[in-house]
């Protein structure tokens, strides 16, 4: 490696840290850093390089392509869970607390699964090797796709407002399956079981509530695109039981 672009690379990492943990990060910055990343794109394999691409992944950068807003609505109207379930090859899901699966990580080899997924806070984190984030931070780790690609990657799972990217069908017809498989479904009937389990024997924590209604909307996602419809089509005010999707769709 050439010792001077070495130094520049790490010098431009130095400056982006200092300025990120003191005054914070603009969007003027992120646009810095991918033009100056566009300048050194032959040096993709230079340490440096890549942890400035990470600063670019980083969950403020999504300022720069979308408001909160729309990333906010994509990622309350998903589930993690599906989508890491697409992609488990052993069926050793563990169920632990109101509703954190453990998988087998899909980031690092191990025997004994340390990946957990909790459902209500939707979001991950492996305590093996300590990759976490959201469902937009897994897609783009696990598929090698950028955030951009992320983002329209679930809102064309989950029938919601497009972005403006194109993604691969082949990836989109995936996680649909997913979220349509019996698998999945009985992954939340036994979270859901759980949750009455533990109230029946008088053990409720604060998080039991929302682990509840985390369920029920895993269901109705699952059952709008069963029926192919948008999740804006269904009632809110409603608790979406099976027994109630069973009853009235
Ligand atoms: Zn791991």
């Amino acid at each position: 490696m050439n010792k001077n672009i070495d130094e520049i690379l790490q010098l431009k990492v130095e400056e982006i840290v200092i300025k990120g943990c003191t005054e914070g990060l603009k969007v003027e910055d992120y646009s810095e850093i991918r033009e100056f990343l566009f300048n050194y794109r032959n040096y993709k394999d230079n340490l440096y390089y890549k942890k400035l691409e990470n600063v670019l992944c980083n969950h403020n950068s999504l300022r720069y392509y979308y408001d909160d807003d729309y990333i906010f609505y994509l990622w309350s109207n998903s589930s993690l869970l599906p989508f890491v379930l697409a992609n488990n090859t052993h069926d050793r899901i563990k169920l632990y607390s109101t509703d954190s699966f453990m998988f087998l990580c899909q980031f690092h080899r191990e025997k004994t699964p340390s990946l957990g997924v909790t459902n209500h806070v939707n979001l991950m984190y492996c305590f093996g090797c300590g990759f976490g984030g959201n469902v937009f931070h897994y897609l783009q780790n696990y598929e090698k796709i950028s955030f951009k690609e992320a983002l329209s990657l679930v809102a064309e799972v989950y029938n919601l407002e497009k972005a403006d990217v194109k993604v691969n069908k082949a990836l989109i017809d995936k996680y649909k399956e997913s979220i349509m498989s019996n698998r999945y479904l009985e992954l939340i009937e036994q979270g859901i079981e759980r949750l009455d389990d533990r109230k029946d024997r008088g053990i409720i924590t604060s998080y039991d509530d929302s682990a509840k209604k985390a369920y029920n909307k895993n269901l109705i996602q699952r059952q709008a695109i069963i029926d192919n419809k948008r999740i804006e089509d269904y009632p809110k005010d409603k608790i979406y039981t099976k027994v109630y999707l069973d009853r009235v769709i």
